[in-house]
């Protein structure tokens, strides 16, 4: 079951957080692309590195090749992902250098 939170079509935390970088609790606006990947490092602090894979199709060999690509992503302390969840995350504006989105919904397992 699919809920709208902050604009989004996504289920909210159901921590809160005081962190103003949060796009349900803070003041962040999430807009632009929707895309969904797994975390494969949580490490750093307030952030996670998130890698998508997608098949690249090549004509000349009518065949897919593989392709992945890495974003970090802003996580906000009331979402709680770890290392291999499978993420969402959306396109809000830049918050540093390498970070422009941010995890809005964090399950179990991908
Ligand atoms: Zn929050």
């Amino acid at each position: 079951m699919k809920m709208t939170a902050a604009g989004l079509e996504v289920v909210a935390p159901k921590k809160e957080c005081q962190d103003d970088r949060c796009p349900f609790h803070g003041s962040l606006k999430v807009r632009g692309r929707l895309l969904t990947g797994k975390a494969v490092s949580a490490e750093g602090k307030g952030f996670v590195v998130v890698q998508m894979e997608y098949l690249h199709m090549v004509g000349k060999f009518n065949r897919g090749e593989r392709r992945r690509s890495r974003v970090s992503a802003h996580l906000p302390p009331c979402i709680d992902a770890q290392e291999g969840d499978r993420v969402t995350i959306g396109e809000c504006r830049p918050l540093s250098k390498t970070i422009s989105f941010v995890v809005v919904e964090a399950g179990r397992g991908a």
